[in-house]
């Protein structure tokens, strides 16, 4: 046997879930593209922190100490694991639609929005009015970075900000963010990217890839839910009023002639009213931690599961990988496919009562990219997602491949309910 790196190990390896049969087989996860199981090394630090959490920012007491420095050694961990800048600001948040929602509040007024329309729903909605221009789906790179050269050009003078996908959540695709950025640049343009997909697959770089705003989840980032963060320049974020208002966000509360005078803080905490989730947060700091010290190891063991993966799906009769530029640029090992001729959802719900596979149908949140890759005519308005992540294997991939070659030869051996209508979600 060859001798691999180690990567981290995830929770769920040990996991079996039931067939239609009434047999129970180890579960294969084919969904970390919505979200990933969490590290070993996350849930020991959660362990080790329960006992000791108390009030952040404000207590005496020894807890209420040891909870502030976790929280803000976090800020400092998840600042240098994205490469920020010197003066940037860490704001922790729910996930990566409520980053971008606070950035989306932050922005100067009448601040010129450029995007893509393949953007997912937590990057493409919250930005409203007549400064946003949304530009179709690029046919390849040359022509999306035309396309924002020529949106920039035309867009009225004051700030400007171009939001963009590191990766695709879709099609595993990495968008040119470099060169975007420089087109951004060349106009005087801020550049805000979603990392939500790339962060725990390749290491990020604010400095490098030259943005401004950076936000993913952390459970996204092998660590639970409901922890996030926006990373960014402090600049507007100072200026512009709290996201939430409440104690944390306030420095000084007077009343005067029953007048509330109230004076807001001007670091990260400024947009983080109410007590924070110490706890997501750490999570998500040992997480950025340990991936950094892997990233060799995970970057191989990701590509080849992926070429197996690509391999064995290109087998699939009628299966067409679907791809925004070209099926070479999809980086990651996130894979939507269009199945002439079948129904994904009820290849899903095959694939888990019959092997025991967890995939997901639908249109990933990123409805006018997925409807824009399928051919309606044969393949529905669904796509099927598979995507691999730390606790794949290779059994698990073959596993896959032939479940799903077996069932669009053969058709499912039992009837499923499966959902009506639209798998949009
Ligand atoms: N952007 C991308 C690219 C994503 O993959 C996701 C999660 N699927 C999001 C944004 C939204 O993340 P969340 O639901 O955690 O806010």
């Amino acid at each position: 046997a060859r001798s691999q790196p180690a990567i981290p190990a995830v929770l769920g390896a040990e996991l079996t879930v039931p067939l239609v049969t009434g047999e129970r087989v180890p579960y294969a996860n084919f969904d970390h593209a919505a979200s990933t199981p969490c590290l070993a090394q996350v849930r020991d630090g959660i362990d080790e922190l329960l006992p000791w959490y108390a009030s952040v920012h404000r207590g005496a007491g020894f807890g209420s100490q040891v909870t502030t420095k976790v929280y803000e050694r976090a800020r400092r961990i998840v600042g240098e694991f994205v490469g920020a800048r010197r003066g940037d600001d860490v704001i922790f948040t729910r996930n990566t639609t409520d980053s971008f929602n606070l950035l989306a509040r932050a922005l100067p007024k009448h601040t010129a929005v450029v995007q893509f329309d393949t953007e997912h729903h937590a990057a493409l909605l919250p930005w409203r009015g007549p400064y946003v221009s949304r530009l179709a789906t690029p046919e390849s790179v040359a022509d999306a970075l035309s396309a924002v050269d020529s949106a920039l050009a035309s867009s009225p003078v004051g700030p400007r900000l171009l939001v963009l996908s590191a990766a695709s959540n879709v099609t595993g695709e990495l968008w040119p963010i470099r060169e975007l950025s420089a087109v951004a640049r060349k106009h005087g343009a801020r550049v805000a990217l979603d990392a939500a997909q790339l962060v725990a697959h390749r290491p990020v770089d604010m400095t490098e890839f030259d943005v401004d705003y950076l936000v993913f989840s952390g459970h996204k980032l092998y660590a639970p839910f409901g922890a996030g963060a926006l990373i960014g320049r402090a600049d507007w974020l100072r200026a512009a009023p709290p996201y939430l208002a409440g104690g944390g966000a306030s420095k000084q509360v007077r009343a005067e002639a029953g007048t509330l005078h109230v004076s807001w803080q001007d670091g990260a905490q400024r947009h983080e009213a109410g007590s924070p989730n110490v706890v997501g947060v750490h999570a998500i700091a040992i997480a950025c931690a340990t991936l950094s010290r892997h990233w060799t190891a995970i970057e191989r063991h990701e590509r080849e599961l992926t070429h197996r993966l690509r391999a064995g799906l290109d087998t699939v009769p009628g299966l067409r990988r679907l791809a925004l530029f070209t099926p070479e640029r999809a980086g990651l090992g996130v894979i939507s496919c269009g199945i002439a001729g079948t129904d994904p959802g009820l290849l899903a719900c095959a694939l888990s009562a019959e092997h025991g596979i967890g995939v997901r149908v639908g249109a990933f949140c990123a409805h006018l990219a997925t409807r824009r890759l399928l051919d309606d005519q044969t393949e529905g308005r669904a796509a099927l997602r598979v995507s691999i992540g730390l606790g794949t294997t290779e059994e698990q991939v073959d596993r896959l491949v032939a479940g799903l070659r077996g069932l669009v030869r053969n058709g499912p051996r039992w009837s499923y309910e499966v959902l009506d209508g639209d798998w949009a979600p």
